[in-house]
C-alpha cells in the first residue's frame, strides 16, 4: 500500500532539530511571531508548505504559511491584526508590518457526515471547512513536498506522506489518487507545472499521466483564480521554465486558446519571460502588463492588420482583452499598460524629433522601448529602429538636427529625394513601417 493512501493512518517520520537544516534565523520575524503567539496561547503551531520545502532545499521562501489547530474564531482572539478571508476555505491573514502570514486551521478528511462541505457533480470541491487533525491536514495538501510541517514546539520536521523522500529524489508527487485530486481542484495541474519549473523537479509518472486527459477541466476555473496563478507562474524568477512546463503539459492552450503556438510567437513570449526572470534576479520591479503584452502580441497584431491609427489600435486591443478575459481575468490596471506598450510600438516609428520627444515623455515609454528591444532581438529588420531609440535616450534634449544626425548616422539612411518631402513626413528608419508585423 502506498504511503500516500488517503484512507490510512500512518505514524509520521520525524526529523529532530539536529537532523534537518530548517533554522529559525531563516524564518521571517512575522512568521515567528505567529508561531510563538499560537504556542503561547496553548495551540499547536507549524510552518507548512513552501516555507518548509524551500528552507529544506536551502532556498529562500517566497512567503510563510502556518497551520494550527486553533479555529478561525480562536485565531481572532489570539491576533488582533487578523482578517478572515473566505474563499474555498477560510484562511486567516495575520499582518505584521508589510508582511502577511497565512494561517489555516488543520483541515479534515470530510466524509459523508460533514455538513460544511460542498462538492460539485464533477468532483470539484467548492467549499471546504471541515476541521481535522494535523495528519488529515497533511493528506489534503497537494504535493508530498508541500505537506511537511516544522513544529515550533520542538523544532522538528514532521512528514506524513513521504515528502522528505520526494524532496531527496527531487520529484513532485500528488498525495492520494492523482485523477481524483485534479478533479477536486484542476488548478493543481498548473501548480504541478509551476513547481516543476521553479524547483526543476520531475513530475512523478502517475502524477503527470492524467494531466493531458484532464487539462480541459481548467476551462471551468474562474478567470480571476487563473490570473492569480499566472502571477505565481510568471513573476517570481522562474517564468521561462514554468512556461516550458505549461507547453510540455499542454496546459498553456487552455489559458490562452487564442494564441497560435507558432515558433515566432513562442520565441517572443519566451524572450519576455526570460527578461522578466532576469529583472527578478537583479531585484528590479516587474509588471504582469509586460508579460501579457508579449503573450497576446500576436493576437493583437493579427487583429490590427495593417491599420495604424489610434482608433484602430484601441479597437484591436479592446477585442483582444475582451476575448482573453473569458479565460484569464487580467485586471484593467495591467491591461491599460499592456495597451500602452502596444500603442507605443506603432508610435516609435518616429517621423520627427518633436514626436520622438513626445513618445519618450510617455510614462510607460521604458516598457514600450523594452518591448521593442525584445522584438528587435527576434527580427533584424527592427534593429535600426531599436538602435535609434537607444541613441535618442542618450540625448533626451535632441534638437531636430541632432535627431536627424542620430538617425542618419545610426541607420545609414539614404538621403531622401527632395520631391518626397512634400508628401509629408516619413519614418526616419527605412522600411520600419513594414517591419512591425513580425
Ligand atoms: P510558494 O512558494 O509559491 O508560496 P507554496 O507551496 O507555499 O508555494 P501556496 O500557494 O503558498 O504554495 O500554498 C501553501 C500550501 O497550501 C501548499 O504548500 C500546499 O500545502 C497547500 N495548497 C495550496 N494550494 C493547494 C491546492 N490547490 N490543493 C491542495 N493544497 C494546496
Ligand atoms: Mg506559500
Amino acid at each position: 500500500m502506498s504511503n500516500t493512501d488517503v484512507s490510512t493512518a500512518h505514524a509520521p517520520r520525524i526529523l529532530t532539530r539536529a537532523e534537518h537544516e530548517v533554522s529559525r534565523k531563516n524564518i521571517s520575524p512575522a512568521a515567528l511571531r505567529v508561531l510563538y503567539g499560537l504556542k503561547e496561547a496553548g495551540f499547536q503551531a507549524h510552518l507548512v508548505g513552501g516555507g518548509v520545502r524551500d528552507l529544506l532545499l536551502g532556498g529562500e521562501p517566497k512567503d510563510f504559511d502556518v497551520a494550527t489547530n486553533a479555529t478561525p474564531a480562536e485565531l481572532r482572539t489570539v491576533f488582533r491584526q487578523c482578517r478572515l478571508i473566505g474563499r474555498r476555505f477560510v484562511i486567516a491573514h495575520v499582518r505584521y508590518g508589510d508582511e502577511i502570514i497565512e494561517v489555516t486551521t488543520f483541515r479534515g478528511k470530510g466524509d459523508a457526515l460533514d455538513i460544511d462541505r460542498e462538492v460539485e457533480a464533477d468532483g470539484r470541491i467548492l467549499r471546504d471547512n471541515v476541521f481535522g487533525s494535523m495528519e488529515e491536514d497533511a493528506l489534503r495538501r497537494d504535493f508530498t513536498i508541500n505537506a511537511l510541517y516544522y513544529n515550533i514546539d520542538d523544532f522538528s520536521v514532521v512528514d506524513y506522506v513521504g515528502g522528505l523522500d520526494d524532496l531527496n529524489a527531487r520529484q513532485l508527487r500528488l498525495i492520494g489518487d492523482p485523477e481524483t485530486r485534479y478533479r477536486e481542484d484542476p488548478v493543481r495541474m498548473l501548480r504541478a507545472a509551476r513547481f516543476a519549473g521553479k524547483l526543476g523537479f520531475a513530475i512523478a509518472p502517475e502524477t503527470e499521466a492524467p494531466i493531458e486527459r484532464l487539462a480541459n477541466l481548467l476551462d471551468g476555473i474562474p478567470p480571476a483564480r487563473l490570473f492569480d496563478d499566472l502571477l505565481k507562474l510568471f513573476l517570481f524568477g522562474h517564468a521561462e521554465r514554468s512556461f516550458d512546463q505549461l507547453l510540455r503539459l499542454k496546459l498553456f492552450e487552455h489559458l490562452f486558446p487564442q494564441v497560435e503556438l507558432s515558433e515566432a510567437n513562442l520565441a517572443l513570449i519566451r524572450a519576455a519571460l526570460r527578461s522578466t526572470d532576469e529583472r527578478v534576479g537583479l531585484g528590479k520591479p516587474v509588471t504582469p502588463a509586460f508579460v501579457f503584452a508579449a503573450i497576446l502580441w500576436s493576437v493583437y497584431r493579427q487583429r490590427l492588420g495593417t491599420e495604424t491609427d489610434d482608433s484602430a489600435i484601441d479597437a484591436a486591443a479592446d477585442n483582444v482583452f475582451l476575448r482573453a478575459s473569458r479565460r484569464v481575468a487580467i485586471p484593467r490596471r495591467f491591461s491599460v499598460v499592456a495597451r500602452d506598450i502596444w500603442w507605443m510600438q506603432q508610435r516609435m516609428i518616429v517621423k520627427s524629433a518633436a514626436r520622438a520627444k513626445r513618445v519618450m515623455r510617455h510614462p510607460k515609454f521604458r516598457a514600450g522601448f523594452d518591448f521593442l528591444l525584445l522584438r528587435a532581438g527576434l527580427n533584424p529588420a527592427l534593429q535600426p529602429l531599436a538602435r535609434l531609440w537607444e541613441q535618442l535616450q542618450g540625448a533626451p534634449a535632441a534638437s531636430d538636427t541632432s535627431f536627424a544626425q542620430a538617425s542618419g548616422e545610426d541607420v545609414a539612411a539614404k538621403p531622401r529625394p527632395r520631391n518626397r518631402r512634400r508628401r509629408g513626413p516619413r519614418p526616419v528608419v527605412p522600411g520600419a513601417g513594414e517591419a512591425v508585423a513580425e
